[in-house]
């Protein structure tokens, strides 16, 4: 199938989002109510029949919307909405699309939290889920059932980087009627999910989109009937939950978006040198980067080439002791931070086995090939990375772990 070029830094770029002041910023909407100038404006605006007005914050606000619209653009979807979090805008999605009675197919490599829930949560309201790996179509296939409403993959899986098919998944999607829904927090901008046939697209913005640590948010990125149906006063799940995203944070995540673009291109830099590097001492690095990597040919297919392959890599040092000791000595060192979580501008590194993917059942750890001594790094935005290797190399030879 043939792609049409798509720029989603562009996209947000173009947008002009002047305040009614004339400051280049979207002002910060201070207002949990908001007021009509006519009676019959509010009832019509309750019923979803007006334009420029808003209720209500749990369901618009003026800086939510400016964020969504950037973010629809920025997936090429028509509209979008935030959440107080990733897990918020993930959860919310699949219960808006799934009821008792009915059917969901995940991908077993899924982030822990959507892996949690999933696993534990959604069954208690009846809602049966079938975990499988979506990087094989066949096995994807054979799990759809009549009742099969959502099929849930992420483009980029933790830890071990590995590439959906999203194109081939959505055919598989259509044939059983179902939701095809991404999540792409590893690789917004490197992927478009929605361009390449997701149904929905859903972030965790506490990472790469916003970049700063500062706070946990959420997006969905869909069409105008979805999101409407997720706000919908007497029955959407958004605004029944009500797990809706602050304005003092919604614009400033805004504004971070607009150098998105450059932050993933550096990350993507810095982890495909990382990746380099490491092969050349001698310690096999996991990057879809790189040719040997099991998915570089699908991710080429796929990928938005201008930002890279993103800006994670693994490294396996076999135990969990051993991975400890080496993120222990990297702090030290000032590599980057032992921490949990990804896109941020300092590298973090974690080890996935006993954090991240600590809900994930051992034995499914293992049939995915994920090793307990797995050491994963969200690389950060340093300048000279040659330099921060040197200190990797220098904490690895103090430990006896390379000569
Ligand atoms: C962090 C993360 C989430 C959850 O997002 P929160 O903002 O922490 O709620 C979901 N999916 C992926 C892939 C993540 O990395």
């Amino acid at each position: 199938m043939a792609r049409e070029k798509f720029d989603p830094a562009m996209a947000i770029n173009d947008m002009q989002a002047i305040s009614p002041e004339m400051g280049v910023n979207v002002n910060i909407n201070d207002s949990a109510t908001f007021c009509f100038p006519k009676g019959q404006l509010m009832t019509d605006t309750f019923h979803g029949e007006t334009e420029g007005y808003f209720l209500y914050s749990r369901h618009w606000n003026p800086s939510n919307m400016a964020l969504c619209k950037a973010l629809a653009a920025m997936e090429g979807t028509e509209a979008a909405w935030c959440t107080g979090s990733g897990m918020a805008a993930i959860t919310c999605t699949l219960m808006e699309l799934a009821k008792a009675g009915d059917h969901i197919i995940a991908s077993q490599t899924v982030y822990g939290g959507t892996f949690a829930f999933l696993k534990n949560y959604i069954v208690k309201y009846g809602v049966e889920v079938t975990f499988v790996d979506t990087t094989n179509l066949e096995e994807v296939k054979a799990a759809c059932k009549p009742n099969t409403k959502v099929i849930y993959t992420e483009t980029m899986s933790n830890p071990l980087l590995r590439i959906s098919n999203i194109g081939e998944l959505r055919k598989i999607a259509d044939s059983a009627n179902a939701k095809l829904v991404v999540d792409n927090t590893f690789t917004p901008m490197v992927f478009s999910p929605y361009k390449l046939g997701a149904h929905i697209v859903v972030y965790s913005m506490t990472k790469y989109v916003n970049g700063k640590n500062d706070c946990v948010a959420g997006a969905i990125c869909a069409d105008a009937e979805f999101i409407n149906s997720l706000i919908d006063v007497n029955n959407g799940t958004a605004m029944l939950l009500g797990p809706v995203l602050d304005s003092f944070r919604s614009t400033s995540i805004l504004k971070n978006l607009y150098d998105l673009h450059i932050r993933m291109k550096k990350h993507s830099e810095n982890a495909m040198y990382l990746a380099k590097r490491f092969n050349e001492i001698g310690i096999k690095a996991n990057y879809p980067g790189l040719e040997e990597h099991i998915d570089h040919k699908l991710m080429k297919e796929q990928y938005n080439e201008q930002f890279g392959y993103g800006g994670m890599i693994a490294i396996d040092l076999g135990t969990a002791d051993r991975a400890n000791a080496f993120m222990e000595k990297m702090q030290e060192k000032g590599v980057g931070y032992l921490a949990v979580s990804l896109g941020y501008f300092r590298t973090l590194f974690s080890c996935s086995g006993k954090s991240t993917s600590s809900e994930v059942p051992e034995d499914v750890q293992k049939k995915m090939g994920m090793s307990e001594g797995l050491v994963r790094y969200s690389v950060g935005l340093d300048n000279d990375m040659e330099m921060t290797f040197q200190k990797i190399e220098e904490a690895l030879k103090e430990l006896g772990f390379i000569k």
